[in-house]
Parts: C-alpha cells; structure tokens; sequence
C-alpha cells in the first residue's frame, strides 16, 4: 500500500512559470556532517539568546529567504510582484500561501527547477523509497488531508539538519553530541506508533535516522497502527521500548491495555503529537505507565515547531520558524486568544520556502513568561480531535478503533480526503464525502470493510450518508472521525 497523490493532482498541470526564475545554486548534500554540526552549534547557542536576539536572528533568516524565494522560485515571483523589497517589508505585509495554491503547480514552488510533478508522485507511490533522498538531495513528505488536500512537501539537506538539532538538542534536552547515537547507545529504545505505510514526516524521519546512521537501527523502531491491535501489543512486548511516540488516541488505546495487563512496558517516557492532548489523557496515560508524558508540535511543513518545556509549556523554536495566530480575517489575534489558524514561515528551507503558509492549526500564544525562563514563545494548540470509535467485536465484545488508522485507510487506500466517518450504533458507520470525492464512495466503503475484515470485525454495516462533511461551525475545522452514538437514556 502506498500513499499517492489524489486523482485531483494528477490533473493539475506542470509548471510553465520557470522561465524568469534563476537556476537556484546546487541543493544542500541530503546528510553532511559538516552542515549537521553547523546547525546543531546555531540551535544550541539559540537557546541562550534574549527575546531580541532571537527576533533579529530570524529577521536575518526571513530577508535571506525572501531574497532567495524571490530569485529562484517561480511561485514566489509570481505571487510578490509588484511588492516592495523584501528590505522595506514586514511579514504581515506579505500574502498568505495556501495548500491549494502549493499544491495546484507542484514544481512553480521549487527552488529545484529540474524536479517534476511526475518524478515527485512516482517517488512517493513507492512505500521501499520512504526515508530515502529524491534524486539523491531531497526528503519529500506527504501529509493528509484534514482540509480535504493532501500535501507534498519537499525538504533539502539544511532544513533536515536544522529538524535534526531541534529535536536532539530542544526537544531532548541534550548536551551537543557529534551523532545522535549516544543517548540511544546507552539503553533506551525508542518506538513510534504510526502510520508508517507513507512518506509521512514521522517514519520518513525515523528510516531516515535508521539509514543514515545504521548503529541506531536496533534502537529506534516504527510499529503500524493498521494492525489488529494485539498483533502491536505483541510486537510492542516484543521489542520493550522506554520511549513511544503515538497520537494522544493511539496512547490511550495502549494505555487501556497496559491497565488490562496485556501490554507490559516499562517506559521512561510518553510523547504524543498530531492530535490535541487533553489534560485527562495525559494524566490517565501518565498514571497507567508511571512516566512522563510529553506533547510534541510538528508538521510536514517543519518538523519541530515547538518543544515542552519542564513545565510541559510548548516553546516555539522562534529563531527557525515564525508562527502568526489569525483570526478568520487573517487579522493577528492577541496572546491568550485562540486563533483561527495559523500562518507558518520555515526559515530553514528554501528547497520549497513556505513564507506565510496557511497551517490550518488553531493556537494560543501564552501571554504570561513560562517559569523555566525560556525567551521562546509559548504556545497551547488546538489540534485535531477525533474519536477513538467502539464497535462489537464478532463475540460482541468492544473493539475500539484508532481514528488515525482509519483515515489512513481511506486517504491511502482509497484515495479519499475530504470525508467524515461517524459511528452512528455498536455495528454500524456513516460515511459522508466531499462532492469532489463522491466518484470513489466504493473504493472507500471497499477499503473500509477490507480493514475491518483485517480486525476480524465481519459484522460491521457501512452505510453511505448523502451529507456532506459536517464542519464546526466557529472554527470551521472538520472532525473526520466522530462517535455518533447516541447516550444511552438516563435511568
Ligand atoms: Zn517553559
């Protein structure tokens, strides 16, 4: 099974915008241990700066990229003529870049003009090239799609460095070591619970570790979340991981079986991403393993936003990447209000520059200093909140569901992203699809029974709901997998 473009890629043209851009120089070598010590000695020494510095530090870094952008990248040409110099500009001044927009004409927003749509979507159709560099330079990911697009983002070797640094340095809070193999040398191994049958970022980014430096290999390990849930717990016994890494939904579902006795791992540490994180879940997970439980903030787009800070505060990493909360107007929201959405510049690649990108996310800047003193900007986020479904097992037992499973099944087998899956009895599913989806409603029925077939789930009715998606109405957000079952009637 491999993650493909969505039929409405495939009809999108190629790029024809190439003709006024420069060729951008040679593209960043996919690991260079010179490059990785460079970024790791900026991260590190980031961390000391006042809130001043750290600002004039990715001022320099956005006017570089925009001069770069502007040079070498058709999209860039096209959507900032007319402006002013990039010396005479503020960020806000700049238009918002959408999904649609990157994705319409794939190549047009590459610095790498000798990359086709064709050779991208070939290289992520194959599930054997996940964690290795496209035409030998770049790390392509793809990411689902919660507004109904897919993405494909394209990563060159300087931005991995700089993901490479945060994450060792920030987010694990260790001193500057040569290779990352140290702290996983010592005894701890390190599992993540995924969806690891596409260029996802997670388990692009741990094939990646595992083939650049093979030493860590038995250390750090991916598990499937599509299979049966004791196939993992087995697995997971198995291999005996002090670090995972799951959705929040994911986390719960391993803690019930902890609880129940089934799952046996004794863990250091818990870290959970890609959902919201609710306080519940992460007491209840923290108190079946007797560790810690800490939340993580990444994206295809960049892939260490933010870190927890010993207070469990996220810190943006302010000096590689710039985040405005907006309202629906695209008007900055204050600290301590939740914003609409979220406008992502990555100051660390200029392979595909994302300068005022449309996140899609809902964040609270903290207006009050965090106690561990870090200048870096908090942040809370309100990720996506799916449900974790309950059906009857073929004995009539409760077999839950993970959401993230299921959406993978429908976005990787299906090809369907635009949908809304409720759970409406003990036995029976809606499925709701976007007008532009409607042609593969058998493909994504098909795809579903054949998973819950793979669950020994025979019994379940998919039915086909006329609606459409049902989206929030004040975020706009769209849940895709809701528990629609109604309470049972009070006493
Ligand atoms: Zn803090």
């Amino acid at each position: 099974m491999a993650r493909t473009a969505s039929g409405t890629l495939h009809r999108q043209r190629e790029s024809t915008a190439a003709a006024d851009a420069a060729p951008a120089p040679p593209a960043p070598a996919y690991f260079d241990a010179g490059h990785w010590g460079r970024a790791a000695g900026d991260v590190w020494s980031g961390a000391w700066l006042d809130r001043e510095a750290i600002a004039e530090r990715a001022h320099q870094r956005l006017a570089a990229l925009l001069r770069f952008a502007r040079a070498h990248v058709p999209l860039y040409q096209r959507l900032h003529r007319g402006l002013p110099p990039a010396s005479s500009l503020a960020l806000a001044d700049l238009p918002v870049l959408h999904k649609s927009q990157l994705m319409a004409d794939l190549p047009a927003s590459l610095a790498a003009s000798g990359l086709s749509r064709t050779a991208v979507e070939a290289f992520i159709a194959d599930p054997a090239k996940i964690g290795t560099p496209l035409a030998d330079h770049y790390a392509v990911w793809t990411s689902s799609g919660s507004t109904g697009v897919p993405g494909i983002f394209v990563h060159d070797g300087d931005a991995l460095a700089v993901y490479d640094a945060l994450e060792l340095l920030r987010f694990r809070g260790l001193s500057v070591a040569p290779l990352p193999a140290g702290p996983f040398m010592a005894s701890e191994r390190y599992a993540m619970v995924a969806a690891i049958e596409g260029h996802f970022a997670g388990i692009a980014t741990v094939e990646r570790l595992r083939r650049t430096f093979p030493m860590l290999a038995p250390w750090v390990r991916a598990f499937s979340v599509l299979q049966p849930l004791p196939d993992l717990v087995g697995q997971l016994n198995d291999y005996r991981p002090t670090l995972l890494a799951a959705y929040p939904t994911v986390a719960e579902l391993l803690a019930d079986e902890q609880r129940a006795g089934r799952l046996r791992l004794s863990l250091d540490e818990m870290w959970c991403g890609g959902e919201s994180l609710s306080a519940t879940t992460r007491e209840q997970v923290a108190q079946v393993f007797g560790c810690r439980v800490r939340e993580a903030y990444g994206a295809s787009e960049f892939l260490s936003i933010a870190w927890p800070c010993r207070h469990d505060r996220l810190h943006v990493n302010a000096d590689w990447v710039l985040l405005e909360g907006v309202d629906s107007h695209g008007r900055p929201v204050p600290p301590g209000m939740p914003s609409h959405t979220t406008l992502l510049t990555n100051l660390a690649n200029r392979t595909q520059p994302l300068i005022r990108y449309d996140l899609g996310d809902s964040i609270t800047v903290l207006p009050e200093p965090c106690p561990c003193g870090s200048q870096m900007p908090a942040i809370g986020v309100q990720g996506r909140s799916d449900d974790v479904l309950s059906v009857a097992g073929r004995h009539g037992h409760a077999v839950k569901l993970m959401p993230l499973a299921l959406a993978t099944v429908l976005e990787d087998d299906a090809l369907v992203n635009d949908f809304q899956l409720l759970q409406t009895g003990q036995r029976h599913l809606a499925l709701r699809l976007g007008r532009a989806e409607r042609s593969r409603a058998d493909a994504a029925c098909s795809a579903l029974r054949a998973y819950l077939q793979r669950l020994d789930l025979p019994g379940i009715r998919i039915d086909l709901d006329p609606a459409l998606p049902h989206r929030e109405a004040r975020s706009g957000k769209l849940r895709r997998v809701v528990n629609a079952v109604p309470p049972p009637a009070a006493a």
